[in-house]
């Protein structure tokens, strides 16, 4: 039988863990033992099932240049996303992605180095994993990418994100710029564009600043083990 199973970390006492149903949630976890828990944080999603089947799916999302009409890396080295005290830029980034200059499409990114997370996908459901297993070239603390001009050589599977790739654009996370722009939906309102801030990214607990483990030390066939899910 196949359950999902959700890993809350307690706030009052170290390595105190609770695994619950997911569907269930705490629900079932008696009144005083919560007490005792204190404030339940979400950690991870656990896949239990007699035979596995979680593939894994590409890593990043990496892109050509804008004249062919593609998506720009997030981790580009070179992005400005504003710094701390400079005013909000005017409001071109509800403006139709096709519409928007090179340096536009870049500045969109939000720098949370969420996808460059390793993903699982279950084979059967299609159902999307996020695990805390990041790529090796991510700096996980300024969450940038440290070999850009190299990544699409030295990680085969760093996609070159284009626009029209719907594919590519489901596999980005949901709070993802460039997604939710591609369906016509606003940015967040801790978008380093729309606070004027880059730091807000990381201030609003969106970033993985502090919360991932690089790919060099987790064997592929243990990834299932990192699945997460604050990114979904
Ligand atoms: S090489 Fe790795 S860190 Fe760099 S953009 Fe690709 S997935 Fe992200
Ligand atoms: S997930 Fe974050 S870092 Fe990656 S492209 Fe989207 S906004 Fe940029």
């Amino acid at each position: 039988m196949r359950r999902i199973c959700q890993v809350f970390r307690s706030s009052r006492q170290a390595e105190m863990y609770l695994y619950v149903d997911k569907e269930q949630g705490l629900a079932a976890v008696p009144e005083a033992l919560l007490q005792r828990f204190g404030e339940p944080q979400a950690v991870m999603v656990l896949l239990l099932a007699p035979e596995r089947r979680l593939a894994r799916v590409a890593v990043g999302m990496c892109s050509p240049p804008l004249s062919s009409r593609a998506i720009s890396c997030k981790c580009h080295p070179g992005q400005s996303t504003g710094s701390a005290g400079t005013a909000p830029m005017p409001e071109w980034w509800e403006q139709p992605l096709e519409t928007l200059t090179q340096t536009q499409w870049e500045a969109l990114c939000d720098g949370c180095g969420r996808c460059c997370l390793q993903k699982l996908e279950d084979e059967d459901s299609g159902e999307l994993y996020f695990t805390r297993v990041h790529c090796r070239y991510l700096d996980a603390q300024a969450c940038r990418c440290t070999a850009y001009t190299q990544r699409t050589r030295l990680v085969p599977d760093c996609i070159e994100l284009r626009a029209d790739d719907t594919t590519a654009m489901d596999w980005l996370p949901a709070t993802c710029a460039y997604r939710l722009r591609a369906r016509g939906q606003p940015l967040p309102s801790w978008h380093p564009l729309r606070t004027g801030d880059a730091q807000s990214v990381h201030e609003a607990g969106i970033s993985v600043r502090g919360r991932v483990i690089s790919d060099e030390h987790v064997h592929p066939d243990s990834y299932d083990e990192h699945i997460i899910s604050w990114v979904k």
